[in-house]
């Protein structure tokens, strides 16, 4: 088990474009596992390789019900509209309202290289929005309608959930 170090905005690191992952080989069986245990050990719902530091397109999202690993991931569909509180394990302390797609499609490989699609909804279908931006250098911070303070009406202690930062 290996904790890696999170890269926090400001960093250059986070607005790189990240390159395709060509070889399926243990460098990054490694990378996959060290990003989940660092997003566990974060509390966080889902990490993309950037936020180590790892310029490559490989993000990892367990919003609860299992770990998923997506290397070379891309948004094939998206449909509708949810809007709602968002939060960043490198933009700590903060947290934002964000308008994303209601549902997304993506297709991916796995650590093998093998090829799958994946249609979520809702909660899961936001974090892989939010996941699947880190590999292009976007935050949510650069999308959110407005950022959630403590005494928000709306959102409030809600929204600075430290436990649904990703
Ligand atoms: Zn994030």
């Amino acid at each position: 088990m290996a904790i890696r170090k999170i890269v926090e905005i400001g960093d250059d690191k986070l607005r790189k474009q990240c390159k395709p992952v060509e070889k399926f080989d243990l460098r990054l069986r490694i990378l996959l596992k060290d990003m989940a245990d660092t997003m566990y050990k974060a509390n966080g719902v889902g990490l993309a390789a950037p936020q180590v530091g790892i310029l490559r397109r490989v993000v990892v999202v367990d919003i609860g019900d299992g770990l998923i690993e997506m290397v070379n991931p891309e948004i094939i569909h998206a449909e509708g509209e949810q809007t709602g509180p968002e939060g960043c394990l490198s933009v700590p302390g903060r947290s934002g309202v964000v308008t994303r797609p209601n549902l997304v499609t993506v297709r991916y490989q796995d650590r093998n290289g093998d090829e799958y699609e994946a249609t979520a909804e809702e909660f899961l279908a936001r974090a892989f929005c939010h996941e699947l931006d880190h590999l292009d250098g976007t935050l949510y911070v650069d999308k959110m309608d407005r950022e959630i303070f403590p005494d928000d009406e709306e959102y409030g202690a809600a929204g600075a959930d430290e436990e649904d930062e990703q």
